[in-house]
């Protein structure tokens, strides 16, 4: 097969000019074209100009042997070249006689990552256990709904925790920019796409799913992972590890110790040599016992600012001006950066197009907000964070301790719990307002879609000083970029905290911590992914690493 990069047509283009443009591309005639399939297509809508579509596509010749001479006769054109075989291939297989009871592998966590470990090692015949401290989807969707209707938060059961992990109530974005080698993304699309995803995902530039279809999706992965011997365990916190020798105490800072197992917070002890972590970023109690226990563990940089709120018609203007609400452009997205004065670096996080704001604390008397939308992406407001980095230096505290960043993530979002009244509701300006520098005591014309609800407020006091004047320079820079971004009416909503995680738990080569052999750090939570499809990479990755120390350690039989 050949792949054609940079296929550019109008977006009401017919069928046939597609395979058309191929064939003009390749100087064939389109007869001489077997079959061809998109494999990705994004939308180039800058204002000036009719927007257009640029394909990828993958050509089959009617000749297959005709190939090889159409690549030499096309040299120098980089934009035809040979499909890259992108199939998945498992490492190994467990052996058929099956697997001893102890040699199972564990896997805490049952989000993206958790979920792909825990398929793959299952396809590869290791029958996996799982460790998840929420609940099953549908129960964990109704605690949910506890706290953005009731205001009743339960503290295991949340927008963190549970089947699915964080980003089951989410807008569902497909995309990231890790490197990937391997085609795992691949890999994971097209799970994805066989437990109920729309196959589009599988093209389209910038996918995303949707909170609803999540829900029944994590459902179907999970029926696989049973089906295929894996043990899925719900309500089941894992708060300590069993070593070979004895604990030794964080200050210790031990030398390599060997893992036998996890003990969960109703006392049962489960042996095994292999335990993924794949905790999220929340489990801050977890990362405690952890960091306790001597497990080598750094604090990291994150980011730390607000959700902004703009109507999505304001957004679908700046971005496809006449083309706007255009339903085969869809609403509109940005991504945007500046380079405050001051140093530090303010960028969008998280865009939902068409979505809203959501309550995402998993701690009581804490205040975090996110995004999430539908497949449809048809709610009246756009929202973003807006959100600076922070850097290790910035969390006070005992310098090198790993654990301050948690600590500075609560400590605002306690403030903001306090600022929209403790209740749960969140702090919210108006944008004029923050920019002048005065409180809000009303909102305008764009209706905040946090539940269970804002309190209008100065949030000058909810981030450090350098954090806001560096967000009050951003807001207009960015408005020259997105015409309306500084509507005075535009709602911020604070805080926006749990950007990625605060601490990494650094792993080798092998990848496997520092100094705990058999414990795989992995996703979000250890540092290693930011967002649904790279923590489902990793979780691949760190099941292959695994698989093959075990097949390597004869434990197998
Ligand atoms: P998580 O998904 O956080 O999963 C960790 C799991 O571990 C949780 O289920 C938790 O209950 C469990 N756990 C924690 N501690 C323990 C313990 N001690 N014992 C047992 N189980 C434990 N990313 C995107 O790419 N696109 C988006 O559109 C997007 N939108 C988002 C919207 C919201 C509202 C949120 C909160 C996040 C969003 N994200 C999005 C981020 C994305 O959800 C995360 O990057 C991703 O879920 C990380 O995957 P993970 O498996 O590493 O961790």
């Amino acid at each position: 097969m050949l792949r054609i990069t940079e296929l550019r047509l109008p977006i009401d283009h017919p069928p046939h000019a597609l395979p058309a443009a191929a064939a003009a591309r390749l100087g064939i005639a389109v007869g001489d074209i077997a079959a061809h399939t998109v494999f990705r297509r994004s939308v180039d809508a800058r204002r000036t100009g009719a927007p257009s579509f640029i394909y990828t596509v993958d050509v089959t010749l009617a000749d297959a042997n005709g190939e090889a001479a159409l690549l030499a006769a096309l040299a120098g054109e980089r934009t035809v070249s040979l499909t890259p075989d992108t199939r998945y291939r498992f490492v190994g297989q467990a052996p058929a006689s099956g697997l001893p009871e102890a040699a199972r592998p564990l896997i805490v966590g049952f989000g993206p990552c958790g979920i792909f470990a825990a398929l793959i090692l299952a396809q590869m015949g290791f029958r996996p256990i799982v460790l998840e401290r929420g609940k099953e989807v549908r129960e964990r969707t109704r605690d949910t709904w506890g706290l953005w209707r009731q205001s009743t938060l339960n503290p295991e059961s949340n927008v963190q925790f549970g089947e699915g992990g964080a980003g089951t109530f989410s807008d569902g974005k497909l995309y990231s920019q890790i490197r990937d080698p391997k085609h795992h993304g691949r890999k994971v699309l097209t799970e994805f796409v066989k437990a109920g995803a729309p196959e589009e995902i599988l093209y389209l530039a910038k996918p995303h799913i949707g909170t609803f279809r999540l829900v029944s999706m994590v459902e179907a992965m999970r029926r696989e992972i049973i089906e295929l011997g894996g043990e899925i365990r719900f309500q089941q916190r894992v708060d300590s590890l069993l070593f070979d020798e004895p604990p030794a105490t964080a200050s210790d800072q031990p030398n390599m110790r060997r893992l036998r197992g996890v003990r969960l917070a109703g006392g049962e002890e489960i042996l095994s040599r292999h335990v993924v972590l794949a905790l999220g970023h929340s489990a801050r109690d977890t990362f405690t016992h952890l960091h306790e226990l001597g497990v080598a563990m750094e604090a990291k940089p994150f980011s730390v600012g607000f959700r902004i709120e703009h109507p999505q018609s304001l957004i679908d203007r700046a971005r496809y001006g006449r083309h706007a609400g255009d339903t085969r452009l869809g609403a509109a997205d940005y991504k945007l950066v500046h380079h405050a004065s001051n140093g530090r670096t303010v960028y969008s996080f998280c865009m939902c197009p068409g979505g809203t704001v959501v309550a995402a604390t998993s701690e009581e008397g804490c205040v975090v907000t996110n995004g999430m939308s539908q497949y449809s992406r048809a709610e009246r407001n756009a929202n973003s964070g807006i959100v600076v980095n922070v850097s290790p230096e910035d969390f006070g505290g005992t310098p090198d301790d790993p654990l301050a960043g948690i600590a500075f993530q609560r400590r605002l979002e306690a403030h903001a719990f306090v600022l929209g009244g403790s209740t749960y509701a969140a702090p919210a300006q108006r944008v004029g307002d923050f920019l002048a520098g005065r409180a809000s005591t009303t909102l305008g014309g764009v209706v905040p879609s946090y539940k269970p609800g804002v309190h209008p407020t100065d949030l000058s006091s909810a981030l450090p000083d350098w954090a806001i004047s560096a967000l009050r320079e951003a807001i207009p820079a960015f408005e020259r970029q997105i015409k309306g971004f500084s509507l005075p009416d535009a709602v911020l909503t604070g805080v926006e905290t749990r950007t990625s995680s605060p601490l990494r738990l650094p792993r080798g080569d092998d990848l496997q911590s520092v100094n705990v052999r058999g414990l795989y750090p992995a996703g979000e939570g250890a540092g290693y992914a930011g967002g649904i499809l790279s923590a489902a990479v990793d979780g691949i990755q760190v099941a292959e690493a695994l698989a093959l120390d075990l097949l390597a350690s004869g434990i197998t039989h």
